[in-house]
């Protein structure tokens, strides 16, 4: 079938919105009728290649539509409405058999090749091959995905919301639920207040943290934290040991869980410096490939102090999406705060602007025709 999709064929050039051929679903895989897409820093980095993928590429990883085809041996039925993972798994490699699904030893490298779980492609353009993105490929009006991909959720839970629930907002309520194990009455800080960030923030409040101490460069941000539920702000002040110091003259000696989200290692840094003892940062920023994070090694025995590494917020999505939506339907997870701008695909590089200016929380595309 023909599609329009924004694709990639060059870094740092603009996306282009063309007609592609999209095949028929495979083995265990779907055909999704995209409804909204979130735009993500991880398409970002893609197109300005900190984080290079095969190129020419369908770009975008948060995804929500309706199935409209399955292939042989889906478990998936026709007109079922769907949050899409960008980690699905083999479930038989060596990580999946450990329960760490989310880091499947088959699902990666497949990604990398830019195809689905077999590592081929099913879009094409004038019979050339286009690779998918993160097996999503969601800034298109419909796509194919691998069956372990779709996650059924509520036919009233809004597609819009659910969307972003596949990337940013498990990636930061994951961080705080399954990697931190925040529990009622904890006090938490959330360094980077971006859409990974502020669902954090919503993720700690909903968890029943104390307080939650959001740190941002930007006034903006920390208000838009604020807004989400954050219990204090504080801006960062200019190096990791007064910026520590300053969350800890709010909390006394300091959180129980600090999440870094901005892939900064100085940042990194100054979370590991705000927690208290047996306290842990939680850090969930990409940082570049060669990247170092400086820790005062003595009070990593002498207080317990935890550093721990969270991916998709250590999440399984069949169970973490719809227990999200559920809280949000419950209006304990303010999730629509998050979406600042939707646009329709054609104004996909305008979406990429308006998240380089920083001002905006998650730009969604609406890809409803
Ligand atoms: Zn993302
Ligand atoms: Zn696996």
């Amino acid at each position: 079938m023909k599609i329009r999709a924004a694709v990639l064929s060059a870094f740092d050039e603009p996306l282009q919105v063309q007609e592609l051929e999209l095949a028929e679903p495979g083995p265990r895989e779907a055909l999704i009728r995209l409804a909204w897409s979130g735009v993500c820093h991880s398409d970002q980095n893609a197109m300005s290649g900190k984080a290079p993928t095969p190129m020419p590429a369908v770009l975008g990883h948060e995804g929500a539509g309706v199935v409209e085809a399955v292939g042989p041996g889906s478990r998936l039925q026709v007109g079922q409405h769907v949050a899409l993972s960008w980690a699905p798994a083999c479930g038989s490699c060596e990580e999946c058999n450990r329960g760490l699904r989310h880091m499947c030893g088959a699902a990666w490298p497949a990604m990398g090749a830019g195809g689905l779980m077999d590592s081929t492609s099913r879009l094409s353009r004038d019979g050339e091959t286009v690779f998918h993105y993160s097996f999503l490929s969601t800034f298109a009006d419909a796509c194919v995905v691998p069956d372990d991909s779709c996650v059924v959720i509520a036919d009233d839970a809004p597609l819009d919301v659910a969307s972003i629930v596949g990337c940013a907002v498990t990636t930061g309520i994951g961080a705080v639920w399954n990697t931190g194990e925040v529990r009622p009455g904890d006090r938490v800080s959330v360094l980077g207040c971006g859409g990974v960030g502020l669902s954090a923030v919503m993720g700690a409040r909903a968890a029943g943290a104390e307080c939650v101490i959001a740190v941002d460069v930007s006034e903006q941000k920390l208000a838009d934290a604020i807004d989400c539920g954050a219990t204090h702000a504080v801006q960062w002040q200019g190096d990791p040991e007064s910026t520590a110091d300053a969350v800890r003259a709010i909390v006394g000696s300091g959180v129980d869980c600090a999440v870094e989200a901005t892939g900064r290692p100085e940042v990194a840094t100054a979370a590991f410096l705000s927690t208290r003892a047996r306290g842990a940062a939680v850090l969930i920023g990409i940082p570049h490939a060669d990247a170092v994070v400086s820790l005062p090694a003595l009070s990593i025995p002498r207080m317990e102090r935890r550093v721990l590494g969270s991916i998709y917020g250590s999440s399984y999505p069949p169970q973490v999406f719809p227990q999200i939506l559920e809280l949000h339907r419950q209006g304990r997870l303010p999730l629509e705060k998050l979406i600042s701008h939707r646009l329709p695909l054609a104004d996909v590089n305008e979406a990429f602007a308006l998240m380089g200016q920083g001002s905006a929380r998650r730009v969604l595309l609406d890809l409803r025709g």
